[in-house]
């Protein structure tokens, strides 16, 4: 070995620390083959194996810093978190606008990925959106009832109303009576008997679906309040995944 000498001095000497070795002659197969006693755990290690401090090398191999860094912030928790609450306190303005300029180039992005994660997470989103609705019921019913009454909402009720129109006119009693019919009584998405049922848009009139028979299903209410304004695909996907997510539990 290149180096087994000078190692063999410093044995003698006591000296573990071959930190002042020159780096200018030192090369990635050097590194493997030359080797350095690191003064934490005594192993001897290839110089790789040390990171890079002023001129020469670090006494102590990665994997001791690592360790020591990783021991010290479990230890000093507390006090890391206070200091970097400081940091943020103490620079606040500058942070904010530059979170705020960051936020503005990137704007594009973060809508891609939300979507992404929304599509990714359907069962967590509308649990949440559940649990939020229950938590303020009140609000939610008060801002809608708002909403019904303000000029946007009533120019999205009258659009509704014209999309529908659009899609075939109201549905007659008689297709109505004719998709009942042709249901066994068990709700074709959740295979439960029908206790009150609902007539379900298969592709939903908001997107374009019609009112003509072929386009409609007589299924359980709870299946077409679920089913909301998602078409076919969209639903099926979240009934499998709930159906996976209970097997699972
Ligand atoms: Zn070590
Ligand atoms: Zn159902």
């Amino acid at each position: 070995m290149i180096n087994g000498k000078a190692r063999q001095i410093c044995r003698k000497e006591g000296l573990l620390n071959f930190s002042a070795f020159p780096i200018k002659t030192r090369s990635k197969e050097l590194d493997m083959i030359q080797t350095k006693v690191c003064t934490r755990c005594d192993r001897e290690k290839p110089l790789g194996a040390f990171g890079k401090h002023g001129d020469g090398l670090r006494s102590r191999c990665r994997q001791c810093r690592s360790k020591i860094g990783a021991e010290y912030r479990a230890k000093n928790h507390r006090k890391i978190l206070r200091g970097k609450l400081v940091y943020r306190e103490s620079r606040r303005e500058e942070l904010c606008s530059k979170q705020k300029i960051y936020y503005q180039q990137h704007i594009k992005e973060r809508a891609e990925y939300y979507a992404q994660w929304r599509h990714d997470n359907l069962i967590k989103v509308k649990i949440n959106k559940r649990s939020y609705y229950l938590q303020h019921k009140e609000e939610a019913l008060a801002s809608s009832k708002v909403y019904k009454h303000s000029k946007k909402g009533r120019e999205a009720a009258i659009a509704d109303a014209h999309r529908r129109r659009l899609a075939g006119g109201h549905l007659s009693v008689d297709t109505i009576r004719e998709v009942k019919a042709k249901s066994n009584g068990l709700c074709p998405y959740c295979n439960q008997p029908i206790v009150n049922g609902h007539i379900d848009h298969i592709i939903p009139v908001i997107k374009g679906g019609t009112n003509d028979k072929d386009n409609l299903l007589y299924v359980c209410s709870i299946c077409n309040m679920r089913k909301g304004s998602k078409d076919l695909d969209e639903f099926l996907s979240t009934i499998t995944l709930v159906l996976r997510r209970n097997k699972t539990l």
